[in-house]
């Protein structure tokens, strides 16, 4: 495309997309939508000449004639032809003009010489001879247009095409007599060619053709698409397939697919069947692509050896690779479609069942550290909470104990809701690793967070009464640096110090029987820091909280028997193994509380075994939530003076950092001027964004909890676990832009106390899945209800960055699908349970295809 061009394209589809958002009642132009692309067509040059976009206006003919729904799906479909004309032209810097369909001698300028002489040296093979990774110019009578506009795909190998799966069918299958067509349905006719002329000239050109059969006959129209003319010539049998529309009270075919019919009903590509659409880019042709595909996989498809042995593939019920491969492409039907479908998406599921399975064994094989439960110290630690613990938590410490008691590490996944109470968990099996002789760390995402933990952990667990069993080494060594020999009662400095790095006076030391938590974090000062590394050396110091800098840094642990990771999203598989390559195989335990529905738990965290903690502590006040538009934000601010004055504090939470005219919304910065000059002059505001460096961002975290400020105005970087109890409420901006699951972190910052907290919501979309995920979001407080939710709303990848948690992105399963995923998980334990290192050669190819699946995910990621 053309810089012109693109602009024209790029005004087309926002005046689309603007009808469809207005809910395609054809009023966002003057004289409705037709006239509108009549005059766009007619102005817009060779932009309106562009194939994509003919198709694109394909759809539209006839739309004032649409029901609503119709006009919803035209439009969708409209705009995606559009958009394919922009994905397609980020890769091609040259834009060669489209060849003409069915034109047997194109020009073949397109190809850049040079690919062409490479090419052309290449030598030849017929397909017949050619295997899964031959290169698609090798194919004999390859047109090497065809070729290039593959490789701009990506399209390299014939493997690569096998795997270029369409990106939806279009169901033309239904063929009637020309007397049965029915408006407004996707349908085929067969007939003879009984006229055919050109009209207009220009941008308004079109050809004309007139098809009958003995019931009767119907026009199709094409638009701008002079070849026409020559293709189609009377006398000829052809099919006709695309969606009926009326014009000018007579039914037509605007810009439908066609072909030469042939009475072999199989022959048909184009039309009478479920036509695939591949993703193409310029200089691919349609026709010409689809017609190439099809030579390739009737060819190849039935020699694709499968990599699944054959009574595995019975006992799964999945078709052959090669059939599924073949049907995909070119179903027969629906049925097969599905059954292909599910051969590619169980595919997908068990090689990353496979690999997390694997890394699973890997952790398990090692050796561990196998702990006694020690009850008396456990039932000391639950005398002295302040509240009695709950099912789900005796049941997640019940399960975790067992995995302690075992031999080999464990690998275990916390998942609970903001405010299910995981830190008391965690703290019982650190407690755990004490009473065995081991240190336990504590890992958080940032140095608030890890503060905030310590702090916790050293209310919880200072006065829990530990008889030291000095297991293994770690006894003796504590024994010998025990630091209150070097402790002089009149050196202050001293005091402070060991205070500082142990968080406890000498009296709550008890006599060297309480549990001794340190905290270790980028602000300590070097001499601080040296002696909480020292500590932990020699073990003198029993649990460490600190940031993921635990792990990268040269800590050295004396006796390391239980990690914990607090927010696991942003702890990755990596950092896991790192951890491991330090040397110890210490127990792990992570909590997460983004609540993750089962499908993605099983492939994100299938390594891990999973407790759920599904149960709130009782006495809890819901949280309020309310969703307001812009223009009621006065309500807001009455509502947030209110609770300042009685002493509570309030987040203010933007989308943005920086203002943004496009999207009208305002940015945190402009928010927080504004609240701090107009709204609320005389409140203490604070800015916090993640374009700040991290260690101001703690500053204004710290000086928040600490109450120097009433309101603060943040991005989303406020939504890791911070925990401010005076905070009450929390106002979200732009609330349509953030996903579900991130609008339920976010209110999870408020109801952490004893105070009916509130969330309110300001979106003016009227957009109607955003509507229902804040209507979600105001019905329930259950994250994972809401995690459900919006799995369906809007699919996996906007739910949890799949990329980043180090999964691969799926091409063929639904990330709903959990029936097809669990059964794939049962076949790779079944698989691995007999052979755990694929070394059968009946396994060979599996385990080629596992490696190769994630090692492109990797790289991916
Ligand atoms: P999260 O799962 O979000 O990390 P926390 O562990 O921070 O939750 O717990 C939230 C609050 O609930 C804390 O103040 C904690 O003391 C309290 N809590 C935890 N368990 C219980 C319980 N069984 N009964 C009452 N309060 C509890
Ligand atoms: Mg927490």
């Amino acid at each position: 495309m053309t810089e012109v061009e693109r602009q024209q394209v790029t005004a087309l589809g926002k005046t689309l997309a603007a009808e469809r958002r207005d809910g395609c009642a054809d009023r966002v132009t003057d004289d409705g939508l037709s006239a509108f692309l009549r005059q766009w067509s007619a102005a817009a040059g060779s932009a309106a000449r562009l194939p994509a976009v003919q198709r694109a206006i394909g759809w539209l003919v006839g739309y004032d004639g649409m029901t609503l729904a119709e006009r919803d799906q035209a439009l969708a479909a409209a705009i995606e032809e559009l958009r394919s004309l922009f994905q397609a032209s980020r890769n091609t810097p040259e834009t060669p003009p489209p060849p003409a369909p069915e034109q047997p001698a194109a020009p073949r300028r397109t190809a850049p010489r040079q690919a062409r002489n490479r090419a052309a040296q290449m030598p030849k093979h017929s397909l017949a001879e050619l295997d899964l990774d031959a290169r698609l110019e090798q194919i004999a009578h390859a047109d090497l247009r065809l070729v290039s506009g593959f490789r701009r795909l990506g399209v390299v190998t014939i493997r690569d095409l096998l795997y270029h799966f369409p990106r939806r069918y279009d169901d033309v299958s239904r063929r009637r007599s020309i007397s049965e067509l029915q408006v407004g349905a996707e349908e085929t006719v067969i007939g003879e060619v009984t006229d055919v002329r050109t009209i207009g000239t220009g941008p308004k050109l079109r050809v004309r053709v007139e098809v009958s059969d003995e019931t009767g006959s119907i026009e199709a129209i094409f638009f701008n698409q002079r070849w026409i003319a020559q293709q189609i010539k009377v006398g000829q049998t052809i099919a006709l397939s695309g969606k009926v529309t009326v014009f000018g009270g007579k039914r037509q075919f605007s810009s439908p697919r066609w072909e030469r019919y042939t009475p072999d009903p199989d022959a048909l590509l184009h039309t009478g069947r479920l036509v695939p659409i591949h993703p193409l880019t310029q200089g691919l042709h349609e026709n010409q692509a689809r017609r190439f595909i099809k030579q390739v996989i009737d060819t190849i498809t039935p020699r694709v050896p499968d990599h699944l042995p054959p009574h595995r593939r019975e006992q799964a019920r999945l078709l052959p690779l090669g059939e599924a491969l073949a049907q995909i492409h070119f179903p027969a039907n629906r049925e097969q479609l599905d059954a292909a479908r599910r051969r590619l998406g169980f595919d997908e599921f068990l090689f990353i069942q496979i690999g997390v399975l694997q890394r699973k064994r890997l952790w398990q094989q090692e050796m561990g550290l196998p702990f006694t439960i020690d009850t008396q110290v456990h039932a000391e630690l639950q005398q002295r909470l302040p509240f009695q613990l709950t099912t789900a938590q005796h049941r997640a410490i019940s399960e975790i104990f067992a995995d302690l008691q075992r031999p080999s590490p464990m690998a275990r996944l916390l998942q609970g809701d903001v405010g299910s109470g995981k830190t008391v968990v965690a703290a019982a099996a650190l407690l755990q690793a004490v009473a065995n002789g081991f240190q336990g760390a504590l890992m958080a995402p940032t140095e608030i967070l890890a503060e905030q933990h310590a702090k916790n952990l050293k209310q919880l667990l200072s006065r829990v009464r530990v008889p030291r069993k000095t297991a293994m080494a770690a006894g003796e060594v504590y024994q010998q640096a025990d630091w209150r020999a070097l402790l002089d009662p009149d050196d202050a400095a001293k005091l402070a110090e060991i205070v500082a790095i142990l968080g406890m006076t000498p009296e709550e030391d008890m006599g060297g029987q309480g549990v001794r938590v340190a905290l270790l974090t980028g602000s300590l000062g070097t001499r601080e820091r040296r002696r909480v590394l020292e500590g932990i050396a020699r073990g003198e110091i029993d649990l460490v909280v600190g940031t993921h800098a635990l792990i990268t840094e040269t800590v050295q642990f004396a006796q390391l028997g239980l990690v914990v990771v607090d927010e696991q999203h942003r702890f990755g598989v990596e950092q896991r193994l790192r951890l491991k390559n330090k040397g110890c195989n210490p127990h792990m335990l992570v909590m997460t509380a983004t609540p993750i529905p089962r499908t993605l738990t099983l492939t994100i965290y299938g390594d891990l075994d999973v407790s759920v903690l599904d149960e709130r502590p009782p006495g809890r006040q819901e949280i309020r939530t309310r969703r307001i538009s812009r223009s009621e934000r006065e309500k807001a601010y009455r509502h947030i003076r209110k609770q300042v004055a009685e002493g509570r504090q309030v987040y203010v939470i933007c989308p943005l950092v920086e203002e943004s005219e496009k999207l009208e919304l305002p940015s945190a910065e402009e928010m927080y001027e504004r609240l701090q000059r107009e709204v609320f002059p005389d409140l203490r505001v604070a800015l916090l964004h993640g374009k700040m460096p991290a260690r101001e961002k703690d500053e204004v975290m710290r000086a928040f909890r600490d109450h120097q400020y009433d309101i603060l105005v943040a991005t989303a970087v406020i939504e890791v676990g911070i925990d401010v109890p005076n905070a009450t409420t929390i106002v979200i901006e732009g609330a349509e832009r953030f996903g579900l699951a991130q609008l339920h972190q976010f209110r999870g910052r408020v109801g952490r106390g004893n105070h009916q907290s509130y969330c309110i919501l300001i979106s003016d979309s009227d957009n109607q899945q955003s509507r229902e995920r804040l209507a979600a979001l105001e019905q329930t407080t259950d994250g994972f209800k809401l995690a459900e939710i919006d799995l369906q709303l809007r699919g996996p990848g906007e739910f949890f960055g799949t990329r980043q948690s180090g999964t691969p992105d799926l091409k063929m399963a639904q990330q709903g699908d959990t029936r097809l995923l669990v059964e794939a998980r049962r076949l790779a334990e079944a698989i691995l349970n007999d052979d755990p290192e694929l070394a059968r050669p009946e396994h060979h190819l599996l385990r080629q295809k596992v490696a190769a699946f994630w090692s492109e995910a990797l790289q991916a990621g």
